[in-house]
């Protein structure tokens, strides 16, 4: 907190975006190029990365400490030695706090006990590993680079060096049935890894999956069935000690992200990259440069997706100001995601206390302690929930 006459401080938390995989996954549609488009060298990409982050000391903000860093994508441990190296480097320009969390993003593909070894000396916490299934057929549907194999290797070489492990897992996908679903669920639990994701496939336009069941090739997915694995996730989960602690997060006591926990908490955070979020404060962001409406309460912002101009110290962002309301109403939403979920003051403030009275009719919230909570039923259709709150009364 500042106060007048003060400088504005640079967040504590700080998302890097590597937008490099290996091959394109049939289902995604995030941005992300391959070595051979990429337009710089890896090691060139890496430094602009860094550049981006320490340039924001530049921009009238005093610098702290991070509690957060994550490095995700695209696929960051493509990078490889020189995702250790940006690290490293993030420490020395701007630093960490003691206890600070620092997670990397990895493909199965692309770890070894080599680049965990690395990781580790460069001060990485935590590794968040895109596994998606333990199957080879699911993976090959999913048009995934690695195979079962690999990805218990992967898990092993991330604990071997004792790093908390986070896995990703999804579910709903054509001809995956609910046994290979709960025996991914299995093995995950069986890495040691201390927090697991489980998504339902989302069928993107444009992406080979959808293409291919235009053509009849697979059906659509259920989401009826996707609802069934993720409530038969849940239960296998919980069983092993696992709470959930977000819609679709799962952790160990004390192996919550804090990362996501601030992005849902409304906390500000950097993001640096081409196509990176970020969220500041109206005092940050105008300290920092941006043109900001006397009515905006806070803003965020998108890198200009290109690696050309994008990856200057100082690119193009493109922003966005939301009022007092607007700010209320998205972190009643973003708490809504939470098992937490959101002060009944919060709620009042937000001018949403009449809808979430209209959807507790329906089954979808509960109020009790004085919060806001999805229920059972809501948890599952989180979306529709979030989308009517977003849109207000
Ligand atoms: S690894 Fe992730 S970001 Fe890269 S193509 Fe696959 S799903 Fe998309």
């Amino acid at each position: 907190m500042s106060s007048p006459g003060d400088i504005p401080t640079l967040p504590e938390h700080l998302y890097v975006h590597v937008p490099l995989c290996r091959t394109k996954c049939a289902y995604c549609d995030f941005f992300s190029l391959s070595r051979s488009d990429l337009p710089l060298s890896v090691d060139a990409l890496t430094s602009a990365l860094v550049n981006q982050a320490c340039a924001w000391g530049e921009r009238g903000l005093s610098m702290r400490p991070l509690q957060t860093l994550y490095v995700g994508g695209g696929t960051p441990s493509m990078l490889g030695a020189a995702l250790a190296g940006l690290v490293d480097a993030i420490g020395t320009h701007i630093g960490f706090a003691t206890g600070a969390e620092i997670t990397v993003e990895a493909n199965p593909d692309s770890i070894d006990d080599q680049l965990v070894s690395l990781l580790a000396e460069a001060g990485v916490t935590r590794v968040s590993l895109g596994v998606q299934s333990f199957h080879d057929d699911v993976l090959h549907t999913l048009g995934r680079a690695h195979d079962a194999t690999r990805a218990i290797a992967a898990a092993r070489s991330v604990r071997a060096w004792n790093l908390d492990l986070s896995v990703d897992l999804m579910c709903g996908i054509p001809g995956q049935s609910m046994g290979s679903w709960l025996a991914s669920v299995e093995y995950a639990i069986a890495t040691g890894a201390g927090h697991v994701s489980v998504y339902p496939l989302s069928l993107e336009s444009g992406t080979p999956l959808a293409a291919e069941m235009l053509l009849g090739r697979f059906a659509e997915p259920d989401p009826d069935v996707a609802a069934d694995m993720m409530i038969a996730a849940n239960e296998v989960l919980a069983r092993e000690g696992f709470e959930r602690y977000e819609v679709a997060n799962y952790a160990k006591p004390g192996a919550q992200s804090r990362h996501n926990t601030a992005y849902w908490t409304g906390h500000e955070y950097l993001g640096v990259g081409p196509g990176a979020h970020g969220m500041l404060t109206t005092a940050t962001a105008r300290a920092a440069g941006f043109i900001v409406p006397e009515d905006a309460a806070r803003v965020r912002y998108a890198i200009a997706c290109d690696l050309q101009t994008g990856l200057q110290p100082a690119p193009r962002a493109d922003i966005e100001t939301l009022t007092a309301g607007e700010a209320a109403r998205e972190d009643v939403m973003l708490g809504l995601r939470l098992t937490t979920g959101v002060d009944v003051a919060l709620v009042e403030r937000a001018g949403v206390a009449g809808l979430l009275g209209r959807l507790a009719g329906t089954g979808l919230v509960e109020r009790s302690d004085d919060r806001w909570r999805l229920t059972e039923g809501g948890w599952l259709l989180g979306n529709e929930v979030f989308g009517d709150v977003w849109a207000g009364e």
